[in-house]
C-alpha cells in the first residue's frame, strides 16, 4: 500500500498515512482532528524540479 503525506490546513502539521488508492475520504489529522486536509507531494521519484541528471528508469 503506497504511503501518502498530508498537510492539515489548521494546524499546518504534516503527517504519512497509509491508504488505498481508491480511497477518497477524507483524512483526518493525527493531531487536532481536522478532516480538512490536502495531499502533499514530496520530491521523491516526483517529476519536476532539476531537469539535468542521468536517471535510468525503466
Ligand atoms: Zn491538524
Amino acid at each position: 500500500m503506497p504511503t501518502y503525506s498530508y498537510g492539515c490546513q489548521k494546524c499546518g502539521s504534516e503527517f504519512e498515512i497509509f491508504r488505498p488508492m481508491e480511497s477518497t475520504e477524507k483524512v483526518e489529522c493525527p493531531i487536532c482532528g481536522f478532516t480538512d486536509t490536502e495531499r502533499v507531494y514530496t520530491s521523491f521519484n516526483f517529476m519536476g524540479g532539476s531537469g539535468c541528471g542521468s536517471s535510468s528508469f525503466g
